[in-house]
């Protein structure tokens, strides 16, 4: 295996290192397909790619860049004319926008950045994050890039989904798995970027392998989502009134896409909640737990039997499907208030 000449920042990543640091640069495929959980890195590891392609020191190794080139400062300063990154989620092709996607790309724009050569250099690097293709159009857009590729350019897709792509497109690119860091990569990551030895434990401890997610859940804590949502996911499985005003859902100064966001923690913390519940249930007070820092919320909380905690994780995983989709943050977090209310006892309304 080849190393590195030059920078090449990332942690975890083990297959898409490999991949890159043994195959020689003239080899680069066209289009690469990051696959994975939310927040491991697929992102991160994308721009440092762009970044050593678009290096213009000269090296022996596709990965690695020096920092200091036109090459490296136009892309930090994201002014680099080669480089296209989508933000947010992507959604390509099909009619006006809505509430789902962060941005949207007509498949002419996309055929017009795939079909330009590099101005610079040798390369130019697209990447697409969280992509959906929304209409024929536009995925046969990607698939005709393949027919005729122009020298040097990558497309780079990242997605948590692979099987919601189409296989024709999916057969395209060179597909690399991106997996959940070691708890204690995430700690170091931490420790690295100035966070407290403690506040560090305690983000990479809930952080579920996700740098992202670590520094989420600090952020959360220094606003108090975390509280606020741990006392939501108590009262709502009391069957008591249930305050989801930290969600800011009538706050007309939030973008739908912030308050999305808003509820994708919520739907994030009660899932730590709803685990911690099931191990206590089934473990004992023992046990380690994933929020340790809300154990006395569970502390009352009503029985409820084995079939009936499995279907309350299966209905935390059909609120975040259902939370990428059209249906608003609202009836979300209503949908998800009513799955993890009490059961009702046959012949009563709801
Ligand atoms: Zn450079």
């Amino acid at each position: 295996m080849k190393g590195i000449d030059g920078t090449f920042d990332v942690v975890g990543a083990q297959a898409a290192l490999a991949h890159f640091t043994t195959i020689e640069p003239a080899r680069l495929c066209h289009g690469y397909l990051f696959t994975g959980p939310p927040a491991v890195g697929k992102k991160t590891f994308a721009r440092r790619l762009a970044q050593s392609l678009l290096c213009e020191t000269p090296k022996t190794t596709v990965l690695g860049y020096c920092g200091t080139c036109t090459g490296c400062t136009l892309l930090v300063a994201g002014t680099h004319p080669d480089y296209v990154q989508s933000e947010g989620r992507v959604k390509i092709g099909g009619d006006g926008g809505n509430a789902l996607h962060d941005e949207e790309i007509t498949a002419r724009d996309l055929v017009r950045a795939l079909s330009l050569h590099g101005y610079r250099g040798r390369h130019r690097v697209v990447v697409l994050g969280d992509v959906a293709f929304a209409t024929h159009e536009a995925a046969n857009a990607l698939l005709k890039f393949f027919e005729e590729p122009p020298e040097g350019v990558v497309v780079i897709l990242t997605t948590s989904a692979a099987g919601s792509l189409l296989a024709t497109i999916r057969s395209r690119f060179v597909e690399l798995a991106f997996g959940p860091l070691p708890r204690a990569d995430v700690e170091r990551v931490l420790l690295a970027g100035g966070v407290e030895p403690e506040r560090a434990r305690f983000a990479a401890d809930v952080a579920l392998g996700s740098v992202a997610r670590a520094r989420a859940v600090l952020d959360d804590d220094d606003l108090g989502l975390r509280d606020a949502a741990h006392a939501w996911f108590a009262n709502a499985v009391r069957g008591e009134p249930a305050d989801a005003s930290f969600l800011r859902l009538d706050d007309r100064s939030l973008s739908g896409a912030e308050k999305r966001a808003l509820v994708g923690e919520l739907i994030e913390l009660v899932r730590t909640a709803a685990r911690d519940w099931v191990a206590l249930r089934v473990a004992g007070s023992d046990v380690p737990l994933l929020a340790a820092d809300q154990r006395t919320r569970f502390d009352g909380l009503p029985a409820r039997d084995g079939p009936a905690l499995v279907s309350l994780l299966a209905a935390v995983g059909d609120a975040q499907r259902l939370a990428h989709t059209n249906v608003s943050a609202g009836l979300v977090v209503e949908f998800l208030r009513l799955q993890l209310a009490p059961p009702v006892p046959a012949g009563r309304p709801r």
